[in-house]
């Protein structure tokens, strides 16, 4: 779903620090913003970022197992911990030490002692950027209207999904959705209340979807495509008629609609991913097409499947 700004309130800071009066005086300083988690050496550090990336770290230059650099250095090779912002905290500052801490990617410093002030100004406008940032890659990826993913991100994030599958020897199955007399329902009821409609009907796919790596993206105007990775033809045949249900048991009136409610209708196909690898996701989503249009003729508000 479409994400909001992120509170500081909900930000984590990670404070590593060997010394535990400077653990202590910081997290003093930072709590009444923002939650703070601590470490006690470069190691644990670079742990607990792996285990869950905070938001911002504050990282302690001098440190007896690894230091400030090294930590900061570590944390730019994962991708998942690669943007964190790093600010080093230090003692001793001169050019080649500023220039080090550039080089091994950090984000600011600050001197010790440290000024209460400047060190909650360059989090908070560490922590703003990020959050921010966040939000507008959220924007480029959903749809305004449903909250759901859009092309772009099928585009951008679905060919790593299928490299995954792929390495893994499974198959992906796709579903493709479309609502059934839909212009009648705008016809008859209104664009706001179709967009409503289409609101409605996003957030049971949605729901109906239940494993974190499944995709619902918004295809087209009243169309919708399911990716499920590690998915056979079986699961997705289930996947599909569990979907067509959950939209008829919502029991949206829609007066010119089947029975007098909104229905939609389902293709699936299901492809082993090594064979996406090159062709990206296309002849995968060309079969539910085919099986979507199958759906329709045979009097739509049912899942159908083609497998070729
Ligand atoms: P079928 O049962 O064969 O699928 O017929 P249909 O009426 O659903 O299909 P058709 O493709 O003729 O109409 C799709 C309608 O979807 C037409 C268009 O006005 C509506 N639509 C597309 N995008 C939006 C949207 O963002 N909001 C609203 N309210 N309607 C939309
Ligand atoms: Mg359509
Ligand atoms: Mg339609």
């Amino acid at each position: 779903m479409l994400s909001k700004i992120k509170p500081f309130s909900d930000c984590r800071v990670l404070i590593v620090d060997d010394e535990i009066t400077s653990r202590i005086l910081f997290e003093s300083i930072l709590e009444s913003f923002v939650t703070c988690q601590t470490a006690s050496s470069g190691r644990e550090a670079i742990q607990q970022c792996r285990q869950e990336v905070p938001d911002l770290v504050l990282l302690d230059m001098n440190m007896p197992d690894k230091n400030g650099l090294e930590v900061c250095q570590a944390l730019r090779v994962f991708p998942e911990t690669a943007s964190i912002p790093i600010i080093f905290v230090t003692a001793t500052m001169d050019v080649q030490v500023e220039n080090a801490c550039w080089e091994v990617g950090a984000s600011d410093f600050v001197m010790k002692p440290v000024n209460a002030s400047t060190l909650t100004h360059r989090i908070k406008t560490h922590l703003e950027n990020k959050t921010r940032t966040e939000f507008l890659e959220s924007m480029i990826y959903h749809d305004q209207l449903t909250g759901l993913y859009n092309r772009s991100y099928l585009a951008k994030e679905i060919p790593k999904t299928v490299k995954q599958v792929a390495r893994d020897k499974g198959s992906v199955g796709a579903i493709l959705i479309d609502i059934d007399r839909f212009k009648l329902f705008n016809d008859n009821y209104g664009h706001l209340e179709g967009d409503m409609c289409l609101q409605q009907v996003a957030s049971i796919v949605e729901n109906t979807v239940k494993r974190p790596k499944d995709a619902v993206i918004r295809f087209g105007g009243e169309e919708f495509l399911v990716l499920l990775p590690y998915v056979d033809e079986n699961g997705a045949r289930i996947v599909a008629e569990q979907i067509v249900s959950a939209v008829n048991n919502a029991n949206i009136i829609h007066e010119y609609g089947i029975d007098g409610i909104v229905t939609i209708s389902a293709g699936y196909a299901t492809k082993p991913a090594r064979d996406l690898i090159d062709s990206g996701v296309n002849p995968l989503i060309k079969n539910a097409d085919v099986a979507l249009f199958t759906a329709k003729e045979k009097g739509k508000n049912q899942a159908i499947g083609f497998f070729a």
